[in-house]
């Protein structure tokens, strides 16, 4: 919907690991190339290459005999070119079929990998004629070749709930919280990980997130909000029934107070409810009474809440107040619309009940919202506005949504996010157009949601505006998920708006069919926006346009920026060290022009060690034995690093082998029992060191030349965290409680010549700054650093400089200084320290200036200097020599590990 849901967006200095899959990554394309084809040519590309695999994503232009029935004759056809598809056809299960006016179809399947679903793996194929003359036209989607995860978890189920009950922020919700399991699911990228998917609910908080845990390692591999498609689990049962319901008509004043003729049903006492029963699809709304949202976000209607009711036909005041007439009545005109335009039968396609529930709140507060949960449209109010059911273009995104969750199922994050979003506020639009008679040079047509507000003009009121002239080239928001769902919502009207140039071009219901066509017969879940243009060029195609036609729809998604490469042009001020480092589990390390980092290459999923200047090609540092290996780190030798799950079981390992990948990969430490964990790999040199948790206490081990792991010592009833670990000097932060005081830190240092603790620093803190914490310690050109994070986490972190004998601690930069950290990432090099400053987010809404960029000040002191000018999210730094820093950056709509050739200046 229009608005974020309540709860996301916020923004915590926590060092929260932020997850993401490889999504929206951009096609390496075999042709055409970037840019505008030429004024003769086919804007219809008639192959286009897949991404991560060795499947097409798009074949075009096909004459292929395939008789008999379409899904076996599909299968045949794909199973007849091994070499062109590249598909296992055993892999894949239909998903259904349709058949257009002209008895086109298209069967859609799915991509199982011993037998789990693959998210996003879907692929169609499109075929015409009839029996024995029936040929194949076109095929595409995504199939993910070479999957080699594992088909039955490592981890037990129990662990797994865990996990996806610990990804919630406060420790305080999770008693309360439920894990539904959805199942498990292969997540793509790499030879793939499996994964087990739970949808995570926590009612104190009103919100509801679907979790995906590793279920080799379980560690949570993705999270993301879930007010947002997903497939319906629990229909809402209470609604579908017209048992002892008779049709009836009646009146309701909307919520401006205008009578409108209702279709409702008679109950057998003689009441009336709102239950149109005139179409397949019985329409049914309910008026919430001012509850909760969440009682209705991802689950059946709960029994005791009605729907809206009347002693006779004609409902009360309250009722229109509520917005529960608007609901009913937009219902029924985003239905008809459907059917009669593109012949579709409801948002299921198969004439399932539709239900709306009107007037819920956010906990007792005002809910200016809306929102489709997967199986219903649930809506709220707020000072200043009618009930979003009210906007007719609002019911029709929130329906459409609907649509596109029983299609291309458009997964809600990054590109194909925006997709979801920006088809929704197409047909949001078009519906109101037409329903309303509004003609395309109306400037309140491409409005979305103008009608919400009371008072202000419908352009201040719109949530959106489908002629933002929005592009790729200015505008792409290039965030991670952690941010309005990568910017599904902000990025959306680059792709819708180039729809709606095509519906201003083409007359509206040719462009109203392609963009359908397009979403029920080429969309597959995880596309992003140039698959978008092929999937509306190719629908264009199927439907008998022109090529003058086709090239102007090409030429409106060129206006928009979205023509093959568009992610080149964006023009970053940083250089590609390895593309689309998606796994959540990704930290890169860097030490003398060596990096290192969990990717996902051509090997598999695995670690990865090229060279900073770029020279070589990155090769595989990790073994290939189910296990996944991370945290690593590297002394710019040697690197160090956990392996975890597998089929050994699910017990931990810290192994070490050299950068070069001449030598072999040692074990130096293996957990006993999966009560233990390890964190904290740290080398240098011929020392290595880690951190052991087992009943709740974590230590230090030190590895001494090549020798075994021995404990440090640490108080009984302390903590050791954080390691830093540099030429025989180890760092850890201490924690302790003293009583029912708060946690005390205490950066302390650890002399591996001396054997013994040589430095503690209590007043990590500056004077008088109120309840703090040390954090991220780091041992760079003979100091010891640290971030002194307030409690307060609207304040700004003090990076704080010691000698290593534990005297004289500096303020290397004030939180009170302009641009001082607002994050807990920091990093050092014997000349500069690095860190990242985080935004709240804009009033008006998210920014690329607002999201995290990285900063750096020198060693000595200084005034801070943005790093990089990248115009998007800059996240996880690692510092290399001098003023060097590698980071993952994500102003392409992709995540890449990158670095900056120049020193910071200003941008
Ligand atoms: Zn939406």
């Amino acid at each position: 919907m229009p608005r974020l849901p309540r709860t996301t967006g916020t923004f915590t200095l926590g060092a929260a690991a932020v997850v993401t899959l490889a999504l929206a990554v951009p096609p390496a394309l075999a042709l055409p190339a970037a840019g505008a084809p030429a004024p003769d040519a086919d804007p219809v590309p008639a192959l286009v290459a897949g991404t991560d695999t060795a499947a097409p994503q798009l074949v075009t232009g096909l004459s292929d005999p395939a008789p008999g029935d379409p899904a076996p004759a599909a299968l045949a056809h794909l199973a007849a070119h091994p070499d062109r598809y590249r598909i296992d056809t055993g892999e894949l299960a239909e998903l259904g079929s349709t058949q257009g006016p002209d008895g086109r179809r298209t069967v859609r399947f799915e991509q199982r990998h011993g037998g789990i679903p693959v998210l996003g793996g879907q692929y169609l194929v499109h075929l015409t004629g009839q029996g024995a003359g029936q040929k194949v036209r076109s095929a595409g989607g995504r199939y993910f070749t070479g999957l080699t995860a594992p088909t039955t978890p490592a981890v037990p189920a129990g662990t797994l709930r865990q996990a996806a009950l610990a990804e919630l922020p406060d420790p305080r919700s999770r008693d309360a919280a439920t894990a539904e399991d959805l199942g498990a699911v292969i997540l793509p990228g790499g030879g793939g990980r499996l994964a087990e998917h739970y949808t995570v609910r926590d009612p104190a908080a009103g919100t509801a997130r679907e979790v995906y845990v590793d279920a080799t390692t379980g560690t949570v591999a993705l999270a993301h909000d879930a007010r947002a498609p997903r497939p319906a689990t629990a229909p809402a049962t209470t609604a579908t029934t017209a048992d002892g319901l008779q049709p009836a008509t009646g009146t309701a004043p909307d919520a401006h107070g205008r009578t409108a003729p209702v279709h409702i049903a008679k109950r057998a006492d003689g009441t009336y409810q709102f239950t149109d029963l005139t179409r397949p699809a019985p329409i049914t709304t309910y008026d919430a009474d001012g509850r909760d949202a969440g009682d209705f976000d991802h689950v059946p209607v709960p029994a005791d809440a009605l729907p809206a009711s009347s002693p006779t036909p004609d409902f009360p005041a309250a009722t229109g107040e509520h917005g529960a007439t608007d609901a009913h009545v937009n219902a029924g005109i985003v239905y008809d619309f459907y059917r009669d335009r593109l012949g579709r039968d409801g948002l299921d396609g198969k004439g399932g009940a539709i239900v709306s529930v009107v007037n819920a709140s956010d906990g007792g507060k005002p809910f200016p919202n809306a929102f489709w949960d997967g199986s219903k449209m649930v809506y709220g109010s707020g000072p200043g506005y009618y009930p979003f059911s009210a906007a007719l273009d609002v019911a029709a995104h929130e329906m459409t949504h609907g649509v596109v969750e029983h299609t291309a199922d458009l997964f809600a994050l990054g590109q194909p996010g925006a997709m979801n979003e920006g088809i929704s506020d197409y047909f949001g639009n078009a519906i109101e157009a037409t329903a309303r008679g509004l003609s395309m040079d109306d400037p309140a047509a491409a409005l979305l949601g103008e009608g919400l507000c009371r008072s202000g003009t419908p352009q201040a009121c719109a949530q959106r505006r489908l002629d933002d002239h929005r592009t790729t080239d200015a505008d792409y928001l290039g965030t991670r998920y952690e941010i309005d769902q990568g910017g599904a919502h902000y990025n959306s009207t680059i792709f819708s708006g180039a729809l709606w140039d095509i519906r201003r071009t083409l007359d509206p219901l040719t462009a109203d069919r392609v963009v359908y066509h397009a979403l029920a017969d080429y969309l597959t879940p995880l596309d992003d926006f140039t698959a978008g243009r092929d999937a509306v060029l190719s629908a264009g195609r199927d439907l008998g346009l022109t090529k003058r036609q086709l090239r102007s729809v090409a030429a409106a998604f060129d206006a928009h920026g979205i023509t093959p490469g568009w992610q080149k042009r964006l023009g970053t001020d940083s250089r590609t060290l390895l593309q689309n480092v998606s796994n959540g589990m990704a930290t890169p390390a860097v030490a003398r022009g060596h990096w290192l980092i969990l990717g996902d290459g051509p090997a598999g999923t695995g670690l990865y060690t090229g060279t900073v200047d770029g020279r070589g090609t990155p090769v595989r540092l990790s073994p290939e034995d189910g296990r996944i290996h991370s945290w690593a780190t590297t002394d710019g030798t040697n690197a160090v690093w956990a392996a975890m799950g597998g089929p050994q079981g699910a017990g931990q390992e810290v192994l070490t082998a050299p950068l070069s990948g001449a030598g072999p990969v040692r074990g130096v430490f293996r957990s006993t029992s999966t009560a233990q964990q390890l964190g904290n790999a740290r080398i240098s040199g011929t020392d290595i060191a880690f951190t052991l948790t087992e009943n709740g206490h974590t230590r230090p081990y030190l590895s001494h030349d090549g020798g075994a792991p021995v404990p440090l010592p640490v108080p009984e009833g302390h903590n050791a965290s954080e390691l830093a670990l540099k030429d025989g000097l180890l760092a850890w932060n201490e924690t302790w409680r003293d009583g029912d005081g708060p946690l005390v830190t205490v950066p302390t240092l650890y002399s591996v010549a001396a054997g013994k603790v040589t430095a503690r620093y209590a007043e990590h803190a500056p004077a008088g700054t109120g309840p703090s914490s040390a954090t991220s310690l780091t041992l760079a050109g003979g100091r010891l650093l640290w971030l002194d994070l307030p409690a307060d986490h609207t304040r700004r972190a003090t990076i704080r400089s010691a000698p290593l004998d534990g005297s004289g601690i500096t303020d290397l930069l004030s939180g009170g200084s302009p641009n001082a950290p607002r994050s807990t990432a920091l990093t050092a090099s014997d000349q500069a320290v690095t860190y990242r400053v985080d935004s709240d987010k804009p009033a008006g809404g998210w920014t690329n200036a607002a999201l995290p960029k990285l900063w750096q000040v020198p060693l000595t002191g200084g005034t801070p200097q943005r790093l990089s000018c990248d115009r998007g999210g800059q996240y996880e730094a690692a510092a290399d020599q001098g003023t060097r820093v590698i980071w993952l950056d994500a102003t392409t709509g992709r995540t890449d590990l990158v670095v900056r050739d120049r020193p910071a200046g200003t941008c």
